[in-house]
């Protein structure tokens, strides 16, 4: 998932019989991935809040410190991220150097989950609030069972708990399609993109919808975590408007 630019991944709780669903949002590679431009990576982040905003839901946003590191824009690419604590939202850790867990070992990765706090956890702290959230780059809990165990043992420790996804969209094929039709001029292939994308993540999400619904007991709530990818506004726009209610993870799950 090295193309992404933000990752938005829903947690969504529903009951059977319950027609409405509670969706938790959470955007993954803040401030921005891809090794966005700073105006590019401003005009993602701001448009995504606005939209958040217009809708009145609250999001977690889980940020590689490491993508703070460009020259000269340092504290720039900061106040991006501080522009979401001010906002409201939460931040989240996901790795300082987005490292994968396949093919790191165990105490290099989590030096980097303690390298990747160092800056979100005072500014977290001076809203009020706790750093809570981390997810892992790419999904990878753990290539064996022992490495899986001893990280969240090392997250449980440090007040972690861990924000999973259930819904797969290949967000980031989109991703990546739709920005070379961008950079080419090509809006209107941009436009077919984002319209597929958008149905895409329909049929996404009713298909892990069902299958939870199939697979849990009958009054049994069901966590959904969903991945869609944002590639701007004009995605989180229109999935704002269609799904459902917004909450945090926490209260998104039973
Ligand atoms: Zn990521």
């Amino acid at each position: 998932m090295h193309g992404l630019i933000l990752f938005l991944v829903a947690a969504a709780c529903l009951c059977r019989g319950q027609a409405q669903r509670t969706v938790a949002l959470t955007f993954d590679d803040l401030p921005a991935a891809g090794r966005l431009p700073l105006a590019e990576a401003r005009q993602v982040n701001e448009g995504i809040l606005a939209a958040l905003k217009g809708a009145g839901a609250p999001a977690v946003g889980f940020v590689n410190e490491g993508r703070l590191e460009v020259a000269g824009e340092f504290d720039r690419r900061l106040s991006l991220l501080r522009s979401w604590v001010d906002a409201g939202h939460d931040l989240g850790n996901h790795t300082c150097s987005h490292l994968d867990l396949n093919n790191t070992p165990l105490l290099v990765y989590q030096n980097d989950i303690l390298k990747g706090e160092r800056l979100i956890r005072p500014m977290m702290a001076g809203a009020g609030k706790q750093l809570v959230w981390f997810r892992h780059p790419y999904t990878h809990t753990g290539p064996t069972q022992q490495i899986k165990f001893n990280l969240e043992l090392f997250l449980k420790r440090k007040g972690y708990q861990i924000a999973p996804f259930t819904i797969e969209n290949s967000d980031w094929l989109f991703s990546d399609v739709w920005r070379d039709a961008i950079r080419r001029g090509e809006r209107e292939a941009a436009g077919r993109i984002q319209a597929a994308y958008l149905d895409y993540t329909e049929t996404m999400f009713g298909y892990f919808e069902r299958l939870a619904a199939e697979r849990l007991p009958v009054g049994a709530e069901v966590p959904l975590d969903a991945g869609q990818l944002l590639f701007g506004p004009w995605a989180t726009e229109p999935l704002l408007a269609t799904a459902h209610r917004y909450c945090l993870s926490d209260t998104a799950r039973p």
